[in-house]
């Protein structure tokens, strides 16, 4: 074991959209920060990569906009979504009402979006460190006082801290040694690749539903196409060790999908993920905050977990900057602002994801609700809703609810 490293006000653990975002709002505050991620940038995340109006404003807030719009990626004007009885609806942001940041949002490889991020909290002052695993956390006055981690060559060293973030996503280790880690409702796995050339692609992400789960395409500009497919995790059963021809098989078996995508074409090799089942208790404990996935994982066909990591960075970082300021332990106690500003801001988006997540389990219910969206004129405020610029609420009302089934 490596002598400790000097303590930190805050240590923050991964270095995706949450941690580089509370890091660059902590670090621009003045707080000595120090960030530890296993991997070393830039790195791949599987994901669909679409963000939203909102998460684009976000993203210029923390400045790096500017450089995200210097990419190739492409903005998006909004959703198809193809339900398995074939019914279909756009939603497009510029159509939705409301003030989006603007009428497009991005889609862009999240190995670029990472990086440009953590890059942007270096350049705030945090002190970055990859390729470095947290294994264990550290107590210190019966509170979380750091973590323990291990460097790729095999070194263990401990990194004391006021308070510790944990941004480590989905699976979260950090949320699982505090006792915070609970399994979530949605059992789902995913299967991403980058595609190129997949036929009749335009400036707008679609969305096809199937018996058993869907499947994502999504723009990226430069002739590649996002493929993401959602399924059951029980599906992982007959994988049998082929992943690309069960990824076949099941693109095949979706009628808007099936023709259009060559695994000859695939420029980047399919990645596994999941389950998507993991939530917390609490976000907050003596020591500790959670912030993005590793504080609760949303569904991606409604989630936006891109907007939601950065939303929940910056409940994060007023939080964290007001425990900062005063002296002794940050407790629980001084932390509790963080988990009621999260409650009053993602109550309507967990409603939201839930009804739809159900919804999706009954194909002629989904179906429906996807024809009376289109044909009522209700697709772009439903589009403006779960892109988080338009309120949760616009869309749970009776009036809202009942149009839509009946
Ligand atoms: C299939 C799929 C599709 C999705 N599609 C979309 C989409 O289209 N749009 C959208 O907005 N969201 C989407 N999401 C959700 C989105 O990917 C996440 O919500 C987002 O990445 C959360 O950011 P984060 O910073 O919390 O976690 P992450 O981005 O996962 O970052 C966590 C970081 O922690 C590091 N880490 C993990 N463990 C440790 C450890 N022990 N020690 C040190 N470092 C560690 C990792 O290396 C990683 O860099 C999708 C998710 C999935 C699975």
């Amino acid at each position: 074991m490596k002598p400790d490293a000097a303590p930190t006000d805050v240590l923050v653990i991964g270095g995706g959209p949450a941690g580089s975002a509370t890091a660059i709002g902590l670090a621009r505050q003045g707080h000595r920060v120090r960030l530890l991620d296993r991997a070393v940038f830039p790195r791949e995340k599987a994901c669909s990569e679409y963000m939203s109006p909102e998460a684009v404003r976000q993203l210029d807030a923390l400045g790096v906009l500017a450089t995200l719009d210097a990419m190739q990626g492409t903005p998006l004007e909004g959703t198809r979504v193809t339900a398995a009885g074939g019914s279909r609806l756009v939603g497009r942001f510029a159509l939705a009402g409301g003030a989006p940041f603007r009428p497009t949002g991005l889609a862009l490889p999240r190995r670029d979006l990472d990086a440009t991020l953590l890059r942007a909290a270096v350049a705030a002052g945090t002190e970055v460190i990859e390729g470095t695993r947290v294994t264990a956390l550290l107590e210190r006055n019966g509170m979380i006082g750091g973590v323990v981690a291990r460097a790729h060559d095999g070194s263990e060293q401990c990194y004391p801290a006021r308070v510790v973030v944990g941004a480590d996503g989905l699976g979260s280790v950090v949320a699982r040694r505090a006792g915070l880690h609970r399994r979530g409702w949605l059992a789902r796995v995913a299967f991403v690749a980058h595609v190129r050339d997949v036929a009749g692609m335009g400036m707008t992400a679609e969305m096809h539903v199937g018996a058993a789960g869907y499947v994502g395409l999504n723009p990226l500009g430069g002739g590649l196409t996002n493929v993401a497919l959602v399924v059951p995790a029980e599906a992982l059963h007959q994988v049998h060790g082929d992943v690309a021809g069960f990824f076949a098989q099941q693109l095949a078996a979706i009628p808007g999908v099936a023709g259009r995508v060559s695994l000859q074409r695939i420029a980047r090799e399919i990645m596994v993920t999941g389950p998507f089942d993991a939530m917390c208790r609490r976000s907050v404990t003596d020591g500790l905050l959670l912030v993005g996935d590793a504080a609760d994982f949303f569904d991606p066909f409604t989630g936006e977990g891109i907007c939601a990591a950065l939303t929940g960075a910056a409940l994060a970082t007023d939080t964290l900057h007001e425990a900062l300021a005063r002296p002794g332990p940050i407790d629980a106690r001084r932390l509790a602002p963080y988990r009621a500003a999260r409650r009053r801001t993602f109550l309507g988006k967990w409603i939201i994801e839930r009804l739809i997540g159900h919804a999706m389990r009954s194909p002629r219910l989904f179906d429906r609700a996807v024809a009376r969206l289109e044909r009522r004129g209700m697709a772009d405020t439903l589009i403006g809703v779960t892109g988080d610029f338009l309120s949760p609420w616009r869309v749970l009302n009776p009036v809202f609810l009942t149009r839509m089934v009946f």
